[in-house]
Parts: C-alpha cells; sequence; structure tokens
C-alpha cells in the first residue's frame, strides 16, 4: 500500500495509475484545493482498481495519522502543496503554511506511524539561477520566490531528518517541467482560470479559447531569443516515482534525483511541436520579459538513468499530441 498525499492533482493522478498498474494499492489523501474527487473515478477507469480516497488537508495532523495508519501504508509519496510562482509571492504564508508546515506536519505523522519511506516532488526551481548547464544535482541551490523557497526549506528538513535517523528512505526528485496527459484522454492537467505555464496556455489557444499566446520575451540569449525549458511528459515522470520507490526498498538514504530529459526547447519550438500535433494555428505575440524568468533550464538526467534505471521515453510529439487529446476531451 503506498500513501499518496495530493493525489488528486496531475502529477498525482498519473502517479496513481503508474503505481496501480504495477499492481501496488494506493490510498490518496487530498484536501480537493486544486483538484476534483472525480478524478478519482476517472484513475479508476483508467486502471479497473478505485484507489482508496481520504478527504483531508495535511496540516490536519490528526486526520493526517489516522488515515496514514489505516491505510496500512510503508511509503508515502507526497504530491500535495501549492505550485504557482506568482500567487507564492502575493501571498507567501500561504505557502509556507500549505507546502512546509504541511510537510511538516506529514512527517510527523509518519514518525508516529513508523513509516520511514518518502518520495517527495521537489522542483528545479531550487537551482535558482543556472550557473550552468545541464543542470547536474551538485549545482548550488537557491530560491528566487517564495515557492521555491518552501521546496528549499522542505529539501533541507528532510535531509536533517535523515542525519538525524539514518533509517529514513527518502527521494528527493526534482521535476524539470511537466507536460502532457495520460494517453486515455481521461485525466490530464486542469488550470483553473488562466494557466501560467506554457504548455496549458498553448492548449487553449489552440482550442480557440485564448486569442494568441503572449511570448514573455525574445531576447535571451538562446537560439531564438526565447525561454528554453527541459519539458517532460507527465507519463514518464509518473513511471520515475515507481523507481525511485523500487530503489528505496534496497537502499536507505536521502538523495535528490533529476526527473528531465537533458533536452530544452524553445517557446517557439514548443508553439510549431503543438501546432503540428494539433493541425490547429496558435497565434502569438512578444511580449515583455516575465519578471523572475531565467533564459534557459535543463537537465542532466544520467543519475536518474544510473540510480534508478530511468530515463524519459517519450518525444516532443507525444506531449503535444496527448496533451491536445486531453484538451479536446470534454474535461480539458
Ligand atoms: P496539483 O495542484 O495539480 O496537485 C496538488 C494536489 O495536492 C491537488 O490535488 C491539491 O488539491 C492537493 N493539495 C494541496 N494542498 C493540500 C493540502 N494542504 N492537503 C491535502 N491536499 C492538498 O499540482 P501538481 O502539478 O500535480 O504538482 C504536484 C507536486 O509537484 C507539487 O508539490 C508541486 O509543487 C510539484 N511540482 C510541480 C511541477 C509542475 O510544473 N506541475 C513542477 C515541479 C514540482
Ligand atoms: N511562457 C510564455 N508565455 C506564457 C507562459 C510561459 O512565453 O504564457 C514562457 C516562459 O517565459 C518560459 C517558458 O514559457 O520561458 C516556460 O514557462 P512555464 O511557466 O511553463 O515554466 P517555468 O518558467 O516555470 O519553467
Amino acid at each position: 500500500m503506498i500513501f499518496v498525499t495530493g493525489g488528486a492533482g496531475y502529477i498525482g493522478s498519473h502517479a496513481c495509475v503508474e503505481l496501480i498498474n504495477a499492481g501496488l494499492d494506493v490510498t490518496v489523501f487530498d484536501n480537493f484545493c486544486n483538484s476534483q474527487p472525480d478524478v478519482l473515478t476517472r484513475v479508476a477507469r483508467i486502471t479497473g482498481k478505485a484507489p482508496t480516497l481520504v478527504q483531508g488537508d495535511i496540516r490536519d495532523s490528526a486526520a493526517l495519522e489516522a488515515a496514514l495508519r489505516a491505510s496500512g501504508a510503508r511509503a508515502v509519496i507526497h504530491f500535495a502543496g501549492l505550485k504557482a510562482v506568482g500567487e507564492s509571492v502575493q501571498n507567501p504564508l500561504a505557502y509556507y503554511d500549505n507546502n512546509v508546515l504541511g510537510t511538516l506536519r506529514l512527517l510527523q505523522a509518519m514518525t508516529k506511524c513508523d513509516v520511514k519511506t518518502l518520495v517527495f516532488s521537489s522542483s528545479a526551481t531550487v537551482y535558482g539561477d543556472p550557473q550552468r548547464l545541464p543542470l547536474t544535482e551538485d549545482h548550488p541551490l537557491s530560491a528566487t520566490n517564495p515557492y521555491g523557497q518552501s521546496k528549499l526549506v522542505i529539501e533541507e528538513m528532510l535531509r536533517d531528518l535523515h542525519r538525524s535517523d539514518p533509517a529514513w528512505r527518502i527521494s528527493i526528485l526534482r521535476y524539470f517541467n511537466p507536460v502532457g496527459a495520460h494517453t486515455s484522454g481521461l485525466i490530464g492537467e486542469d488550470p483553473q482560470g488562466t494557466p501560467n505555464n506554457l504548455l496549458p496556455y498553448v492548449a487553449q489557444v489552440a482550442a480557440g479559447r485564448r486569442a494568441f499566446l503572449n511570448v514573455w520575451g525574445n531576447d535571451y540569449d538562446t537560439p531564438d531569443g526565447t525561454g528554453v525549458r527541459d519539458y517532460i511528459h507527465v507519463v514518464d515522470l509518473a513511471l520515475g516515482h515507481l523507481k525511485a520507490l523500487q530503489r528505496l526498498a534496497l537502499h536507505a538514504e536521502c538523495r535528490a534525483i533529476n526527473l528531465g530529459t537533458g533536452v530544452g526547447y524553445s517557446v517557439l519550438g514548443m508553439l510549431r511541436a503543438f501546432e503540428q500535433a494539433s493541425g490547429k494555428p496558435v497565434p502569438y505575440q512578444v511580449a515583455p520579459r516575465r519578471a523572475g524568468d531565467i533564459a534557459a533550464c535543463y537537465a542532466d538526467p544520467s543519475l536518474a538513468l544510473s540510480l534508478l534505471g530511468w530515463r524519459a521515453e517519450r518525444d516532443l510529439t507525444a506531449m503535444c499530441t496527448d496533451a491536445w487529446r486531453w484538451q479536446s476531451s470534454e474535461k480539458g
């Protein structure tokens, strides 16, 4: 049994599918602040098996501990958290409360239940403005906004915890830019309001829901002047969590591992790929740089290959085709 906080969310729901497909039982603990309960019905339609659902907030220690104990889980995957960079600048305390305090409460509940295996969702944002590319896990860490700072604090908390008790088994997965959706078209990213991220926005332009894409700057030091990122298919990302659990079953350690493809694509490169996959035009206008953006960010994913035997398999066409199928479904 695996206990999955935030399992109804974008990445968590895809991870639930892969966990169940691998024959594992799953309990999802989610407060639905950024997701809908019917996602789990969709997970059941894909896999033939529904995860057990407990609705609750990770900051509610009593509810969390009761759910973890009742689940009988021996490992936790911790996706629950807030993730909007701009919102974190406006309302930093909400990010420290949900992300940092929520994780602290989770670690306390795990300690009480003697569950010491954890896979944590970190982010490439902990590398700050890259000093060198591709990014390796030993690159210096820094934060440029409260969201990133919350991930950094949690990472430090996890390293301290492991130092204090080496029986803990912790995998800190630093995601690059997750995109795409399950090939069934039944689950995907469902942003509320105006999407902040590139691909959901592009998908809505292709679908005719928005007139054009704002390209935030074309004067970066990149091949076409637009920002370069390491986009990774969400199903590949989900599979990385399975591999992390498999490694933790054999190793008591606390390690940070990049999950990316190692390949960077520009904003205009993504736009063209999406036009091809969808067969729809994606008009755009060049706008000023977005505050806090960096020119380029992509992973060195070789540690994931050597430690986990994992590498991203799905290419840019699959990312765009699957995102478009989801966007074109009744839900997307
Ligand atoms: P998401 O918002 O789709 O999923 C998060 C889930 O957690 C939601 O279902 C939400 O309802 C739940 N949740 C939030 N706060 C909670 C709380 N206090 N108690 C219980 N449930 C709570 O986000 P996602 O894209 O699936 O991201 C999952 C994790 O991965 C997050 O920790 C995020 O910071 C991290 N991450 C995401 C990205 C990305 O681009 N999507 C990149 C790097 C890291
Ligand atoms: N971007 C853009 N227009 C948008 C959204 C994003 O030009 O409407 C650019 C952004 O400047 C960056 C890239 O797309 O270069 C990826 O942005 P996203 O917010 O998806 O990821 P992050 O910046 O967090 O890596």
